[in-house]
């Protein structure tokens, strides 16, 4: 019963010009599938997302932010994003837990922060590539998830939706194979399951997000617990991005 949804995570890609542009394009390709049969998102980089929101007003694709902080007010507040057109916002990117230096602690602020803003957060969770190598990806995800969703009551949780990204298949080619996506989507869920309790994690959607391309998309959304993507690289073309929206509907 889980709504299909897939996201585009630009990061700090296009420009005033070609953010529009691309948009449009997709705005105008999924027009008869976005909003009814699937979610679709897009989260460029913060400079371009009052011009993006503009440009999809009349269209079902929602805006994102790549981040969020998480104090009421100074730059970044959930309600500034509100305010520029967002709906959802990124926390907890891989990029920021292993680049920035993001803890659970902090993600969890934002997440929080987020939902009493109005915002809908996609936690984002993977495991490193040594971490894979040496069994660890369950305990990681499982702090992830935990940490990441504490203090949150069930009420809350309905508005997050878990990205399971593989932090060695983040902008590599390489792609968790969908067995490998589905094990961890499966093992996230029944956490969730745990957490809360067995109808609230059959309702949460976890994308997966690690090099989706046109033709790996249809293999992993076929996954049970796979209800969609969190789409980096591929999501800068329109044509592209627009496939995998179709795969996943
Ligand atoms: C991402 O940035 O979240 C991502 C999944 O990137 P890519 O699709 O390029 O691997």
């Amino acid at each position: 019963m889980r709504k299909p949804f897939v996201a585009g995570n630009w990061k700090m890609n296009t420009d005033s010009h070609t953010s529009v542009k691309l948009v449009e394009r997709i705005a105008c390709g999924s027009e008869e599938t976005a909003g009814q049969s699937i979610t679709v998102a897009v989260c460029p980089p913060f400079v371009y997302l009052q011009a993006v929101a503009k440009a999809l007003s009349s269209s079902s694709i929602a805006v994102g932010s790549q981040d969020v902080y998480f104090e009421r007010e100074g730059a970044f507040t959930g309600e500034m994003l509100k305010d520029v057109g967002c709906s959802y916002c990124l926390c907890g990117h891989s990029e920021r837990r292993h680049v920035i230096g993001e803890s659970d602690e902090l993600i969890n602020k934002k997440v929080a922060a987020a939902i009493a803003g109005g915002l809908l957060p996609i936690l984002c969770v993977g495991e490193l590539l040594e971490e894979r190598e040496a069994s660890q990806t369950n305990e990681v995800v499982t702090r992830q998830v935990k940490e990441g969703l504490a203090g949150l009551i069930a009420e809350k949780i309905q508005a997050v939706t878990i990205a399971y990204e593989p932090v060695w298949a983040i902008g590599t080619g390489l792609t968790a194979t969908p067995e490998q996506a589905q094990e961890v989507h499966d093992f996230i869920r029944k956490l969730l399951g745990q957490m809360y309790n067995k109808k609230l994690a059959g309702e949460i959607r976890i994308l997966y997000g690690g090099s989706v391309k046109p033709d790996n998309a249809a293999d992993l959304m076929s996954q049970k617990d796979i209800d969609g993507s969190l789409v980096g690289g591929a999501s800068l073309k329109a044509d592209d991005f627009l496939a995998i929206i179709q795969a996943a509907v």
